[in-house]
């Protein structure tokens, strides 16, 4: 039985297994990591978790980017970038906040890393 170096899950299947870092992580834990490769902008988090008491300490764009997911959800990268007029270094700083405050998440749709809520209201 294999665990996620990361979060301890267990890790059942071959295809759920992936190596980062050297390292045997789960799915979750490697979509985390492809879509927020370093964290951009800690402040920037620890900022949003202090005064963010659900989405109150968000800002204009991140709210777009949780309606764009939630209207449209998961979407890829591209589409994201497209439809907000932002870049990617911009977008990912975003996301990594909004990933650490469990509003939106990284899902694989198919072989494509696509973005979506933390809580899918289809689930
Ligand atoms: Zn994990």
């Amino acid at each position: 039985m294999v665990h996620c170096a990361r979060c301890g899950a267990t890790i059942a299947q071959d295809d759920e297994r992936y190596e980062l870092s050297g390292q045997t992580v789960c799915e979750d834990c490697y979509l985390d990591r492809v879509a927020v490769p370093k964290v951009c902008d800690p402040w920037a988090v620890y900022s949003a978790k202090k005064t963010g008491e659900g989405q109150g300490g968000l800002t204009e764009r991140q709210k777009k980017i949780l309606g764009l997911l939630e209207e449209n959800g998961p979407v890829p990268l591209e589409t994201i970038l497209e439809k907000l007029g932002m870049d990617e270094n911009a977008f990912r700083a975003d996301f990594a906040v909004l990933r650490h405050l469990e509003l939106a998440k990284a899902t694989k749709v198919g072989e494509q890393v696509c973005y979506t809520l933390f809580r899918s209201s289809s689930s």
